[in-house]
């Protein structure tokens, strides 16, 4: 039995994989491989935190892996909530609703889509769990998901279950300012702007957009790049990194296994069997044509 299971061994409610094949646990599929540990319910997460703080070991949270990317070998165990997901949840319109961190957006936008919840359609078609969503601070150009969260549950680092109530200012362009290093999300607490019968239409418009507009089918991260906002004589501008790439002629340019997306330059596709290093390699050499040609680089939206 490996280090983690006899550590863990007493906890009830976790199922524990050592050094699980973990290349389809990430929407980008690198190759990947670490420890994975599933949780399946709040206590069992505070237990699995106290234990860890108790034995100095570190760890991820893992979502939907739709803005992460794993390591070939990773040296800290992942976590994945799978907490069961209440019946009545989303059965009928509320004025709030409390969720899940582990349920999935797309339910959301649904559920959106059927009671016409003004506001709830500034997440449409971002492939994400609410944790990560709300972390990530996720959002398109209809609106972020930050403007929707009144409160979150989580656990810290010590295992201990605390409450924070956000506003906008505890968000910012695809970050949150409120959760500190272990901090894990467990349930949010999310609002909406009443009700508005074009929802599902801005919905389903919005749904087709993103088909024609991003390669969907394909092995990705979403953007790689965050959008800039740069000032020139006091007037702030955003300089969109997919049209920066785009400019330089690089859709469809091809490292090893991996190319900037024919579709949406701000896309990487990864065409077969690439690992992290390929990724990190691909983006530096695509952050220096951008730094020749324009001066400046991006950061990355991606999570190394
Ligand atoms: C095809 C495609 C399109 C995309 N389009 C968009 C878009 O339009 N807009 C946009 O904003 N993003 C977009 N993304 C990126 C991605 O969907 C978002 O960043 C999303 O918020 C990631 O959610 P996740 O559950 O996959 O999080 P993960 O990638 O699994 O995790 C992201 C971060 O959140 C942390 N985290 C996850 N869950 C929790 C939790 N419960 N508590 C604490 N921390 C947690 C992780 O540790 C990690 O640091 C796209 C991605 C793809 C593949």
């Amino acid at each position: 039995v490996g280090g983690l299971k006899k550590i863990l061994h007493k906890l009830e409610d976790i199922e524990v994989f050592e050094d699980k094949d973990l290349t389809k646990f990430s929407t980008l599929q690198l190759k990947a491989r670490g420890d994975l540990i599933r949780v399946k319910s709040v206590k069992s997460l505070s237990n699995l935190l106290g234990k860890f703080f108790d034995n100095n070991i570190d760890y991820t949270l893992l979502g939907w892996g739709a803005n992460t990317l794993l390591k070939e070998k990773s040296e800290k165990p992942y976590i994945q909530l799978a907490f069961p997901i209440p019946d009545d949840c989303l059965k009928i319109f509320r004025e709030r609703y409390v969720l899940p961190a582990n349920i999935g957006l797309n339910i959301l936008t649904s559920h959106a889509s059927k009671f016409c919840l003004s506001g709830w359609e500034v997440f449409t078609g971002v492939p994400a769990s609410l944790g990560g969503a709300i972390f990530m601070n996720a959002g398109t150009n209809l609106g972020e998901i930050g403007n929707l969260v009144e409160s979150v549950q989580i656990i810290d680092k010590k295992g201990t279950e605390k409450k924070i109530e956000v506003d906008k200012n505890s968000f910012s362009y695809r970050k949150n300012n409120f959760l500190k290093p272990g901090d894990v999300i467990v349930s949010a607490t999310l609002i909406h702007m009443g009700k508005d019968t074009d929802i599902p239409n801005k919905i389903r418009d919005y749904l087709n957009f993103r088909k024609q507009s991003q390669p969907l089918q394909k092995k990705t991260c979403g953007c790689t790049f965050k959008n800039k906002i740069v000032s020139n004589s006091g007037v702030e501008a955003t300089c969109h990194a997919g049209q920066y790439i785009d400019k330089l002629g690089l859709k469809g340019f091809r490292y090893k296994n991996l190319r900037i997306s024919p579709v949406h330059a701000n896309f990487i596709e990864n065409l077969g069997e690439s690992t992290y290093t390929d990724f990190v390699e691909f983006v530096g050499i695509i952050n220096d044509e951008l730094e020749l040609h324009y001066g400046f680089k991006f950061d990355l939206e991606v999570r190394l």
